[in-house]
């Protein structure tokens, strides 16, 4: 499979180069060429694989070029591997019509490690037996960042840098980042706010001297490889649920529009989707970029579901570029303007192609919690907020009673007690599996948020490209 920019002023690019490079050089972000198409048949062959089998059957047409199909089930099988349930993603009925789909198995308890336990061993498989040396450089609020960690440590030529804002991240998040003590993990804690820590990773790209110097690379989900792992989970579930011969639907919490453009990725493949269903909380841009087209970044409100408080969801390039006939130079200029005035509209044809596949919902407060009590009353289940922002859409969501609706549950309940606890009257206990993390000794470097201090830290630290 090819790669091409959203933007169309980047050169095209294999599976495995599009791996290491992240963002495009034109600012843009990587999309397959064309998207590969499963009749029928090959979704009905799905029927009763294992998750790994249907990893490797999904993502096959998406890697050929760069792996062979058993190198592709050997990764798979390692990174699935690790999480503690055997179905890798269960799903859980919640009542007639309800089910959730747990994607919060894996060794931080966010459904980022289903991505970043894979984009891990990419990564070192890609630069076995080359020269490179990759150096990863990111800001976190909390999930990206443990995942991140965790998906590479003590692996080869591989350095991690991962920004977090000092005493502003919860025990919990700093905790399965710190503790980690891998010589190629460094966590530094920065004297300002998340906001500082991304502003310092975005200059670090763009910054001549320093990644003429280093081959850095980004994890968060503008690299294409985390959405490409994610499209699985959508086939996996829907087979259960009777795919292809009934459609399912989809709620998603939703921050930068990654998880939810992998469900789109599922539906132009051929997955009977009859809805995707994009759940944010009060920072709703995309909910009023898809009710009425209006694309207008506002100020954050921080909220109890700090994944989804954002400004600007950067995979939302992807779906724009595909719904209006994949022009690369017209997008570019559409996304030139966002960049300046941080606000544009959609086009008539973004509008309608999107219409026919999304709905979208803002949630406040009071819904999330309410959506915890009911799911706790009804069928014993504690959410999380994301998941319990999710739920609430998709509960008010207008769709055919016959179509089973998938809500995706992205964290664990324990990694966010106090919101739970206040919902529910129940503090979600850690699994055993991470239970003694706040007996384990921790590592971090505390450091001003100035550019140089950060720089400086990371150029003694890293290997040259
Ligand atoms: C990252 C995250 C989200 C948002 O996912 P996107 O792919 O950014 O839309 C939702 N819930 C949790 C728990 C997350 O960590």
């Amino acid at each position: 499979m090819r790669y091409q920019s959203t933007r169309g002023a980047a050169p095209e690019l294999d599976f495995r180069d599009v791996t290491l490079a992240g963002l495009a050089k034109d600012g843009g972000l990587y999309v397959p060429v064309e998207w590969p198409r499963f009749s029928e048949a090959d979704i009905a062959g799905l029927a009763g694989l294992s998750y790994v089998e249907t990893a490797v059957r999904v993502m096959a047409p998406f890697v050929a070029d760069s792996l062979s199909e058993a190198e592709l089930r050997d990764l798979c099988a390692q990174a699935y591997g690790r999480f503690s349930h055997d179905a890798v993603t269960p799903l859980v009925q919640l009542d007639h019509r309800h089910f959730l789909l747990e994607l919060f198995h894996g060794p931080t308890l966010a459904f980022k490690d289903v991505a970043l336990q894979l984009l891990g061993l990419l990564f070192e498989r890609f630069l076995k037996g080359t020269d490179q040396h990759l150096t990863i450089v990111g800001a976190t609020s909390g999930d990206t960042g443990s995942a991140a960690i965790d998906a590479v440590a003590g692996r080869e030529g591989i350095d991690i840098f991962m920004l977090h804002p000092h005493q502003r991240v919860s025990d919990v998040q700093r905790r399965q980042m710190t503790t980690v003590l891998a010589p190629n993990v460094h966590n530094i804690a920065i004297e300002g706010s998340f906001d500082d820590a991304q502003a310092m990773v975005k200059a670090m790209f763009n910054d001549a001297d320093f990644a003429g110097r280093f081959q850095v690379t980004a994890v968060n989900s503008i690299n294409w490889a985390r959405l490409m792992a994610q499209v699985v989970y959508y086939f996996y579930a829907a087979v259960r649920l009777g795919a292809p011969h009934r459609a399912v639907a989809f709620s998603v919490p939703t921050g930068n529009f990654g998880d939810v453009f992998a469900g789109y990725v599922a539906a132009r493949m051929g997955l009977p989707v009859a809805k995707l269903v994009v759940a944010t909380n009060v920072n709703d841009i995309l909910h009023r970029a898809l009710s009425s087209g209006d694309y207008s970044t506002g100020t954050v409100t921080p909220t109890a579901a700090p994944s989804m408080d954002i400004q600007v969801s950067s995979n939302f390039e992807r779906l724009l570029f595909d719904l209006a006939g994949r022009d690369g130079p017209a997008l570019a200029e559409q996304m030139r303007g966002f960049e300046a005035s941080r606000a544009m509209r959609l086009t008539n044809a973004q509008q309608q192609g999107a219409a026919s596949l999304f709905a979208s919902d803002r949630i406040d407060a009071g819904e999330m919690s309410q959506a915890m009590a009911w799911a706790n009353s009804r069928a014993a289940e504690l959410l999380d907020p994301h998941t319990a922002i999710g739920l609430a859409a998709a509960r008010r969501a207008n769709i055919a009673a016959e179509v089973p609706i998938v809500t995706l549950a992205t964290a664990h309940p324990a990694k966010f007690r106090d919101p739970v606890e206040r919902a529910t009257g129940i503090r979600p206990t850690l699994p055993a599996r991470i239970g003694d993390l706040f007996a384990r000794e921790e590592r971090y470097d505390v450091l001003p948020a100035t550019f140089d201090a950060v720089t400086g830290y990371i150029a003694e630290r890293a290997k040259p490209r």
